[in-house]
């Protein structure tokens, strides 16, 4: 949205030429064309310049280092670190854009004032967005445009900076004004794009209330703007009669008055009022008669009374909205959104009979479950594995580094020779089960080359499904027991 500085800033503008040229440039994909490098030594050449240097630019570059070098997003479960451009989503990202085109647009047009002895006769910016006014001729602006086009490649810059450009001796569009020019002065009007569905916010939406803003320099064009926009928000379930009331106050307020009230507001404050930052509920419309009402208690305390000179002003905090409960940016692969079980891997036989396929896990002894999502097959390696009597229903959980079908096989002679030596074999001993008939087997996690952590996720597993006899095989969890809390708490993040 252009700001009341813009809208002083065109109308203080006298005596435009009648072969004046208006051009708006904006920057292709700003944000995520910024070098780190190059923008970090806008944001440390223009901090120099300060008069007030308390806070050393050095300091302030580090920190915007810090927050540009540790963008660090997941897709997909995998982790990447932005190593170009700046996210969106930073608090400081318009300022950084901010200054780095500060320092851009200061070198292109000194750069082509040297070179070709032209400059524009207005040149304003809204961080990416540039209106500016060229007096100097068609070729010249030509030339011009070119320049700036090339700027960034002629400098070698890693930053690629590329203009879409619009001109005309009329009537531009520039952010949300059309700029029309006319009897040598410039009258605006509102300008939406083609694509602006008008979707203000619903009158049931938890936010506070607001008006229209007076964009439109000319009264009947208000008027006219004000019936269209009075019909967009009638549509969003607002009540006619109160839009009515306020467009005609609007109308009463001298437009002049408006665009200049807000300078000296700028200047006056000279008095700190102490903000008072809240979410923001709609019970909380009246808050500012709150503060008045109980304004004594604040002026009979000597110690108060110092702190709060006046009284405060209230400043409200977005509420979540649907949207934030609704939509998450981390998109989780297929793989791990659908649980997949574990597969036969339809060459070996035997071991593939023997493959539970299920999609979850259950201990029927004490109702406990788990999905199974790791996937795999008999020849898998470095597994956590569950083998389940069907018979009873028990379970018991190992961990290998070999192929999945080569420890079934150890388990196998284990229940047919010495059954002592493990736990699942001596139950099958013991209850004359047919271990290849009774007994299956399924893939909890993958891909674990470590022992040591393949024993502790097996301790995890054992704990989770609760295999700890009576109600499982396991006789108890490994020797690294005691760490099970630590990685327990870092595996459910
Ligand atoms: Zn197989
Ligand atoms: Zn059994």
């Amino acid at each position: 949205m252009v700001n009341d500085f813009f809208l002083r800033k065109l109308k203080s503008l006298k005596d435009i030429p009648n072969h004046a040229i208006f051009v708006t440039m904006d920057v292709s994909s700003l944000y995520t064309n910024i070098d780190h490098d190059e923008g970090a030594e806008a944001c440390f050449r223009k901090p120099e310049m300060r008069k007030n240097k308390t806070i050393p630019s050095s300091f302030l570059l580090n920190l915007i280092q810090t927050v540009l070098k540790s963008n660090i997003f997941r897709f997909q479960n995998k982790l990447y670190r932005q190593i170009k451009g700046t996210a969106m989503g930073t608090p400081m990202a318009p300022n950084y854009a901010n200054l780095f085109m500060d320092c851009f647009e200061t070198d292109l047009l000194h750069d082509f004032y040297v070179i070709h002895g032209y400059k524009p006769m207005t040149w304003l910016r809204y961080i990416d967005d540039v209106f500016f006014i060229w007096t100097n001729g068609e070729d010249s602006l030509k030339l011009f445009l070119d320049f700036a086009q090339n700027y960034s490649t002629h400098k070698k810059m890693k930053s690629k900076i590329k203009f879409e450009i619009h001109q005309s001796n009329e009537t531009v569009n520039f952010l949300d004004v059309t700029i029309i020019f006319q009897d040598k002065k410039l009258k605006t009007t509102i300008y939406s794009k083609p694509t602006n569905a008008h979707l203000y916010l619903n009158v049931k939406s938890c936010h506070p209330e607001h008006i229209i803003k007076n964009l439109c320099s000319e009264t009947p064009d208000f008027m006219q703007q004000a019936n269209k926009y009075l019909e967009f928000f009638i549509n969003r379930g607002y009540d006619s009669k109160r839009l009515k009331q306020q467009v005609k106050e609007v109308l009463m307020l001298n437009r002049n008055e408006l665009l200049e009230a807000n300078v000296n507001k700028n200047d006056s404050k000279k008095d700190p009022q102490t903000i008072f930052v809240t979410t923001w509920h709609p019970k909380l419309k009246n808050i500012y008669k709150i503060f008045k009402e109980n304004q004594h208690i604040i002026q009979n305390n000597d110690y108060l009374k110092n702190i709060f000179p006046s009284i405060p002003i209230a400043a409200f905090r977005r509420k979540k909205s649907v949207a934030n409960y609704v939509v998450r940016s981390d998109i989780l692969s297929s793989h791990t959104k659908v649980s997949t079980g574990t597969k036969p891997c339809n060459k070996c036989k035997k071991i593939c009979n023997m493959i539970n396929q299920d999609e979850t896990l259950s201990n029927i002894t004490n109702a406990r479950s788990m999905k199974i999502v790791a996937g795999g097959d008999c020849h898998t390696k470095n597994v956590i594995y569950a083998a389940r009597c069907k018979i009873h229903g028990s379970l018991y959980i190992g961990h290998t580094g070999e192929a999945l079908k080569d420890r079934v096989n150890k388990h196998r002679y284990d229940a047919n020779k010495r059954p002592q030596n493990n736990e699942l074999a001596t139950h099958v001993s013991q209850h004359n089960h047919d271990f290849d008939k009774d007994i299956d087997f399924c893939i909890l996690k993958k891909d674990i080359t470590n022992e040591k952590e393949r024993i502790l996720y097996e301790d995890k597993f054992i704990c989770q499904l609760g295999t700890i006899q009576p109600t499982g095989l396991n006789i108890d969890i490994g020797s690294y027991g005691h760490e099970m809390y630590e990685i327990t708490q870092v595996i459910q993040k």
